[in-house]
């Protein structure tokens, strides 16, 4: 739609990120407007694989994802729905000692962020869950871990938004950013203007782009990852399931279908569409039937990709651009932020408005891909 809109902030990107900035924003009682290029949802946070964990984790994310772990506990409060979360737990796999190793490492160092978990070796990990294969070396629980239906979180964050007073522009792609006396002019495809004090860049894999269009050159390349989902079965895997080096993983949804995750899919970045590859989806699901071998006579019924923005570090960029005053990221969420993101809207009200977080965001922040300044002489 064509016309010229002032507000003072403005969110490019209507996905969990954006949507749970605009909650938050709306909530403070500070006009914004969010545009979408498609429907809130309908990219990464819409078809990702509803994992809401905390074990894995790179040790910077953790104050961000202990402070979005006790979000999803409250989602009824915060958008008037559960959004199906369900701590589960989630077990983390180890198929050989490279990888058991690794899970004591990390579960080290969770503990002094005040994360438990649980650590068994083969024989205890096949008496507590007996559906899993013979030839794992051992795995990880963290009990409080969990699941979600990423179908709703974001139409109801959305729908929240808009309840609170956001104003959520769908079908709106930002096509042209400039400097304007207030701020920011954005511009979109259809022909709408929108003036703006502050600006959040919350477009998933397009933020880099984004970004650059006010000469903020931040890394980030588009990946697909590839999922599958089985018939519904009738045995029960509880916690969601995946292994500690690069691989597969997999959750049970209570109708019985089995979804599963592993490799990578086609990127088409400027149509916004990609696709899985079926090779993907095979050299997944053989890993899979060795991790639950019951898994080997159900039939897949559907696969899908999504697209994802991935930084050279797999952490994402959040927080003040280093380079442009008043710009905010959110972007580059490297295959994690579906957990992350009811925090990072949170996190980045609070910076705009309030200059401060009581969450860190220590080694997620933009600067750290601002070009070394040369030493003198
Ligand atoms: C298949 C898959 C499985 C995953 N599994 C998990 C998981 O289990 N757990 C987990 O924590 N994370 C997971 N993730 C990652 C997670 O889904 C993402 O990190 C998260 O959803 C990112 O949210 P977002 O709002 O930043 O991005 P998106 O949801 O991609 O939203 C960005 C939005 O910006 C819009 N946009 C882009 N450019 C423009 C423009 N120029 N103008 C207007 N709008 C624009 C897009 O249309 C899009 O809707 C997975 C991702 C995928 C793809």
């Amino acid at each position: 739609m064509s016309g010229r809109l002032a507000t003072e902030v403005a969110i490019v990107g209507g996905g969990l990120v954006g949507c749970s900035a605009a909650l938050h924003f709306a909530h403070r009682k500070v006009p914004c407007v969010l545009l979408e290029a498609g429907r809130c949802g309908s990219q990464a946070s819409g078809v990702n694989f509803g994992g809401v964990r905390r074990q894995g984790r790179a040790l910077a994310e953790l104050p961000l994802a202990e402070r979005a772990r006790r979000m999803w506990s409250r989602m009824d409060r915060l958008v008037g729905h559960d959004c199906e979360f369900r701590p589960t737990g989630h077990l983390r796999l180890a198929r050989d000692e490279r990888e058991m190793a690794e899970l004591e490492r990390w579960a080290k160092e969770a503990a002094r962020f005040g994360i438990a978990v649980e650590l068994s070796g083969a024989a205890a990990l096949r008496a507590r869950w007996p559906w899993l294969g013979a030839g794992l070396a051992g795995g990880s629980f963290c009990p409080d871990d969990g699941q979600a239906n990423p179908r709703l979180a974001c139409p109801l964050f959305r729908r929240a938004a808009a309840a609170a007073g956001a104003e959520i522009r769908e079908g709106e792609r930002v096509h042209a950013i400039e400097r304007g006396p207030r701020g920011f002019v954005l511009g979109t495809e259809k022909g709408l203007e929108i003036e703006a004090r502050v600006l959040v860049n919350a477009a998933g894999a397009w933020g880099s782009a984004i970004a650059a269009l006010l000469g903020d050159e931040l890394p980030s390349e588009a990946i697909a990852p590839n999922m599958a989902v089985s018939e519904p079965l009738p045995f029960r895997i509880e916690p969601g399931l995946g292994t500690a080096g690069p691989g597969v993983y997999l959750r049970q949804l209570p109708s019985g279908s089995v979804i599963f995750g592993g490799g990578r899919g086609v990127v088409d970045l400027a149509r916004m569409r990609c696709r899985p590859l079926l090779e993907s989806t095979l050299a997944t699901l053989a890993q899979v039937c060795a991790i639950v071998p019951e898994l080997a006579r159900a039939l897949v019924i559907r696969s899908w990709a999504g697209i994802e923005g991935k930084t050279p570090d797999d952490l994402p960029v959040i927080g003040a651009s280093a380079k442009v005053r008043d710009l905010w990221h959110a972007f580059g969420f490297s295959g994690h932020g579906f957990m992350l993101a009811p925090a990072v809207g949170a996190v980045i009200v609070e910076l705009v408005l309030d200059g401060h977080s009581p969450t860190s965001l220590k080694g997620l922040e933009p600067v750290r891909f601002a070009e070394p300044v040369p030493a003198p002489g």
